[in-house]
């Protein structure tokens, strides 16, 4: 097979957002201000590189940005009460929560604390038992609809498909395969207690990992012409950034794969902003 085909995260993202600011306009006419995103900041460096791409992506996307640093000193109580007064605020929209959240801090607290209807990460019980269901109408977390996204964009059919999910995290692994399990994909998850993981991987006609351990993926876990989605962010010895999965190893034998960075990254942020215009229109389950 010749080289693999790369599939860029870029244009998918500016699409989306070209749909999102649009949205926003049409919102910012009719209720007199703009969509609003409140944002509790994590001091992980991770989570401090995601803020960043939020804050420039604001603007692109017509939304305004309020930021509530969570310090290493709050409490649960205290972030859960911030929380209840974000969930009254009649201009806030859209409430997301990031990760991970300092360790005296019970997350699924403040997961319980957030009001479903502005949970635009999907991790509040409610919205993760609605795309539990399968109905539409979900706030899926941005990172799973992102592989979603990429894979609609660049028109590779999930209906039917062999599925495989490394990981299952409720913020990526676990969504993105309710996510494709909801287009009739063939779905199988792996994780680390998974027997024989390269051999159950080599069944993916599309495979998403979402692990978080560098050139995990290799050749030995690639079905020849699958599509690889690349979620995996990993920082090496000299600080440059990679993802799960060894590219020069697989690329003669994917068809296509997400590079890191540039893949499934931008476009997380991208999703961000359209599942606030979602939850500013007042999207319900069906
Ligand atoms: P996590 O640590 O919560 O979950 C990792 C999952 O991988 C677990 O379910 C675990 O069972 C599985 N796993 C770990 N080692 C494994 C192994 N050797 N074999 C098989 N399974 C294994 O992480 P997460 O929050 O789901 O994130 C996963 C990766 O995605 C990380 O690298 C993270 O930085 C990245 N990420 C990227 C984006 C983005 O926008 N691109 C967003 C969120 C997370």
């Amino acid at each position: 097979m010749a080289d693999a085909k790369v599939l860029p995260g870029k244009p998918v993202a500016r699409a989306l957002l070209e749909v999102t600011l649009e949205r926003a306009e049409r919102f910012t006419q009719k209720k007199k201000r703009l969509p609003k995103l409140a944002v509790l900041t994590s001091e992980d460096p991770s989570a401090l590189s995601y803020l960043k791409s939020i804050r420039s992506t604001a603007s692109k996307a017509g939304v305004a940005l309020d930021e509530f640093p969570m310090k290493t000193s709050a409490t649960t109580s205290s972030v859960v009460n911030g929380i209840s007064q974000l969930n009254r605020a009649n201009d806030v929209d859209g409430i997301l929560i990031q990760t991970p959240v300092p360790e005296n801090i019970d997350f699924r607290a403040l997961a319980k604390a957030l009001n479903p209807d502005k949970d635009v990460d999907g991790i509040t019980p409610t919205q993760a038992g609605i795309l539990f269901h399968g109905v539409k109408g979900a706030f899926a977390p941005s990172t799973a609809r992102a592989c979603i996204e990429i894979l609609d964009y660049y028109k590779i059919a999930l209906q039917g498909a062999e599925v495989v999910v490394l990981g299952r995290s409720i913020i990526v692994g676990r969504p993105v395969a309710l996510l494709a399990l909801s287009r009739n994909a063939t779905v199988t998850w792996c994780h680390t207690k998974t027997a024989a993981l390269p051999t159950v991987c080599r069944r993916a006609e599309i495979l998403i990992a979402a692990v978080g351990k560098p050139n995990l993926v290799n050749v030995s876990f690639v079905r020849a012409g699958a599509t690889v989605i690349d979620v995996g962010i990993n920082v090496d010895e000299n600080g440059k950034l990679t993802g799960d999965v060894d590219v020069p190893s697989i690329s003669n034998i994917a068809a296509a794969y997400t590079p890191v960075p540039g893949g499934v990254g931008p476009v997380t942020v991208s999703c961000l902003f359209a599942n606030v215009l979602d939850a500013a229109e007042g999207l319900k389950a069906e």
